[in-house]
């Protein structure tokens, strides 16, 4: 590691997470999502009762499987999508993922629903640049997006903003009349205005994916909103975004990544799971298949690599095993005060830095690891047993040895 760029990056880790702790409105808005967030999420766990042990148990399992024999898995998703009528596709970095579906998208309008691997691959921000019209339909990741910032929570992309800041970036962004104090109902219904006209007109639909069953090809998403099925349901072209760490061995592996994650965000029972497997299709005219009936005719499947197989190879293969819930974030004393300003520049608090040593290298996540407290909070409450404290401790020993 080269010592002096090294420098550079810790100086600029310590500058953004200061000025975020030091900023009154990110504080209280944290402040208060934090306290709502580790109230809701244990009220989850108990409305789920024993099933909480099971799903964590079959989860860890088939995700250390898949991540044990990932070309493999890899494949199988593969073939199986192409068997439902899907079109997967292996993409190795951001760049090639944005030309892609630029490829597919128009003129647009494109309709997002929320995903961090679209943000990881500057998704929105390449077609935007490419003059294709893009709306975020997920409530906080809009809010995001008018704010011209980035998501701060995995779960919770608006957390750092308040009622009355959500209420301006409404009025402002979308031309909508909404007073200065206005509730969070008056501010939903205003949002749903708007975007119900961009999901009609939409050319594509942008989805990620919770989960994605190599035995099967179906893709399994959790929501709340409803806006994940009129994202995949109304444009004639879905492209769901996965990283490669998505896969899981079967369906039933699928559901239960949906169902933990519901009880990780607090929300438990999700108001929707959505499976998708192809396109929509009707046989129902002389038995004929004809592909595109009420949904999309055509399904694209961006299996995104950006470093994950060369990490399943190596001592950062746990962190293939997270969900992004971001539970580990809520408990994280750092990430309370600084949000995703500390962690990496898309995924943030203590699964941040390791996704940052994943998709962006282990110079840049060094850099972030010496701002952890080493308190090992996310170890006790990470779903998945990911030795999170543990790797950020080797990461923090890597900088150590490189700059004495
Ligand atoms: S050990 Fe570090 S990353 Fe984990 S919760 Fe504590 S301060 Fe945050």
């Amino acid at each position: 590691m080269p010592v002096a760029s090294l420098r550079a990056l810790l100086d600029e880790a310590v500058e953004e997470a200061v000025s975020a702790a030091l900023d009154p409105g990110v504080r209280e808005a944290l402040r208060r999502a934090s306290l709502n967030a580790l109230e809701a999420i244990p009220r989850a766990e108990r409305g789920a009762g024993g099933l909480v042990e099971e799903l964590r148990r079959r989860v860890r399992r088939a995700k250390e499987e898949a991540a044990a024999r990932l070309d493999h898995y890899i494949e199988e998703a593969m073939e199986s999508l192409r068997r439902v009528g899907a079109r997967p596709v292996l993409v190795q970095e951001p760049r090639e993922a944005v030309e892609y579906v630029a490829g597919l998208a128009g003129r647009g309008p494109v309709v997002f629903s929320k995903s961090m691997t679209a943000e990881e691959l500057g998704l929105r921000r390449g077609l935007e640049e490419r003059g294709i019209e893009v709306w975020e339909t997920d409530l906080g990741e809009l809010l995001v997006q008018l704010s011209g910032g980035k998501p701060m929570h995995a779960i919770a992309p608006a957390v750092h903003l308040t009622r009355e800041e959500a209420a301006r970036l409404v009025r402002e962004g979308l031309g909508a009349p909404v007073p200065e104090d206005a509730a969070p109902e008056e501010i939903v219904a205003a949002v749903r205005r708007f975007l119900r006209g961009k999901f009609v007109h939409a050319s594509l639909g942008v989805s990620g994916a919770n989960a994605l069953a190599a035995d099967t090809g179906a893709i399994v998403l959790v929501e709340n909103e409803g806006n994940i099925r009129l994202v995949t349901g109304l444009p004639p072209v879905h492209v769901a975004v996965a990283g490669v760490e998505k896969i899981v061995p079967s369906i039933e592996d699928a559901f239960a990544v949906a169902l933990l994650e519901a009880i990780n965000a607090g929300l438990y029972p999700p108001t929707y799971i959505n499976v998708i497997a192809g396109p929509s299709s009707t046989a129902d005219i002389e038995h004929h298949r004809v592909r595109g009936a009420h949904g999309p005719r055509e399904l694209h499947v961006l299996l995104v690599d950006n470093g994950r197989r060369e990490a399943a190879k190596t001592w950062l293969r746990d962190i293939l095993r997270c969900i992004r819930c971001g539970r580990c974030q809520w408990e994280c004393p750092v990430w309370r005060v600084a949000g995703n300003h500390w962690g990496g520049r898309v995924y943030g608090g203590p699964m941040g830095v390791l996704w940052t040593a994943v998709t962006e290298g282990v110079e840049k996540a060094a850099a972030l690891a010496q701002l952890c407290l080493g308190c090992r909070a996310c170890d006790v409450v990470c779903p998945m047993e990911i030795p999170l404290s543990r790797t950020i401790r080797r990461l923090k020993r890597l900088a150590a040895e490189a700059v004495h």
